[in-house]
């Protein structure tokens, strides 16, 4: 027999179920297949399956390339998913339709937009970004500080971002919500600062696009780039989303000047001529099954309010919060700083790899991201508020017991 919970355990359950019977967006986890007996908090790094999405991808493999075939690109309108899929989009960021598009991954969107933005600042020299931005944004600006001459990347820390935005700086890039501490960066001040000092802001949404509200337009929003498998449920892997304010589409040139991106690509004319509007920043042939199954990901916010997202997002990273610090004698109100972050909680933890494991290993998928951390995402359109306290308990249970330091959680995977 399992031992009765404790007096404040039962309220605390009784709460999450509460509130789960209050919440808005209740409805919409039956759009999502998840698995019995796992409690999934990773969907900050890939959301989970929607039902729709296998139908999706059999009907688009099995009618449209197997009985269409090439046929496809027109009877099946192919060609135009990049800004189809993109438009779905648009009502979640605040932007128009004929802003964003569908493209690549978020690595290769970011180059084309810092590039472009470089370009379009002759006479500046410097890439300014902070020192905790997710690597692969570094990496690409350290790449790209190599390639263009003369060009040079300054890394400060976060409180210094704003002061050092001056005349010499051709374009600043940062991500929305940190990927650690799920910090949210003010992008109005930063746009703002930006802007006066006539250098282009470049925005990583990877962290907030299907979680928080953006507003794109209203926040001073030039440039930016974001993440498909994340929130919005694209699949393992999904192409990226690039956004380009129309105020800023006609300056801007795209650095990979593709066939897809070209004015007439099946003119097959001996030179390259730039599209107009946002299509410039296609490249190639789109992933046409990624593509399908990105589209059943962005359905998922079909008839959603992201107000009521980003409430959900706030009142369950606060419960878990709320949970964690009750159960686990780990104190993370300092963390519930609400307003300023987005939708995962981190804490540090010496056995962080191994307590994750054993998380795992009872069904509470989360991750780590080194050196110590143990991050928990929510996902507001399928997380539960009795899963945030079930997490909690479970944690608890694995402190308490030390059942982390089995050897078998000690060995590392090849991703965390
Ligand atoms: C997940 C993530 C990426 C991923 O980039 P890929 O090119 O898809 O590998 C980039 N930036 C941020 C901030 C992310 O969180």
């Amino acid at each position: 027999m399992p031992a009765s919970p404790s007096a404040s355990e039962a309220v605390s359950l009784a709460r999450a179920r509460e509130l789960d019977a209050a919440d808005p967006l209740a409805f919409a986890r039956v759009r999502f297949q998840l698995p019995d007996g796992i409690i999934y908090l990773d969907g900050n790094s890939l959301g989970a399956l929607p039902k729709a999405t296998p139908g999706r991808l059999a009907d688009v493999v099995q009618r449209q390339w197997g009985e269409d075939l090439i046929t496809s690109w027109n009877k099946n309108g192919w060609i135009e998913w990049p800004h189809q899929i993109a438009a779905m989009l648009a009502p979640m960021v605040g932007a128009d339709p004929d802003e964003l598009l569908i493209a690549d991954s978020t690595s290769i969107c970011l180059f084309k937009l810092i590039v472009a933005a470089v370009m379009a600042r002759p006479g500046r020299r410097v890439i300014l970004t902070e020192a905790g931005n997710f690597p692969t944004d570094n990496y690409i600006m350290q790449g790209i500080a190599a390639l263009l001459p003369e060009t040079e990347l300054k890394i400060v820390e976060r409180e210094e971002l704003i002061g050092a935005i001056g005349p010499d700086i051709a374009v600043v890039s940062l991500t929305h919500v940190d990927f650690r501490g799920g910090e949210r960066l003010d992008m109005q001040a930063i746009n703002a600062a930006a802007r006066t000092n006539g250098a282009l802001a470049v925005w990583d949404l990877s962290h907030s696009a299907g979680v928080v509200t953006l507003d794109l337009h209203l926040s001073g929003c030039e440039l930016a780039v974001g993440c498909g498998y994340k929130y919005l449920n694209g699949g393992p892997g999904a192409p990226a989303f690039i956004y380009v304010s129309a105020g800023l589409q006609d300056e801007l040139q795209s650095p990979l000047t593709g066939w897809m991106g070209h004015t007439d690509p099946f003119a097959f004319a001996g030179d390259y001529r730039a599209a107009g509007g946002i299509r410039k920043f296609l490249t190639g042939t789109p992933s046409v099954l990624a593509l399908a199954a990105l589209s059943a990901g962005l359905e998922t916010f079909d008839d959603i309010d992201m107000q009521l997202v980003e409430a959900k997002t706030q009142a369950l990273t606060g419960f878990f919060i709320e949970s964690v610090t009750d159960l686990c004698g780990i104190d993370l109100s300092q963390q519930d700083d609400r307003c300023r972050h987005g939708g995962h909680v981190v804490f540090p933890h010496d056995h962080g790899y191994a307590v994750m494991r054993a998380l795992v290993d009872r069904g509470v998928i989360g991750d780590f991201r080194a050196p110590n951390l143990m991050r928990f995402g929510f996902a507001p359109l399928y997380n539960r508020f009795e899963e945030a306290w079930r997490a909690a308990e479970i944690l608890s249970e694995i402190l308490r017991t030390k059942s982390w330091q089995e050897p078998r959680f000690a060995s590392r995977d090849k991703v965390t």
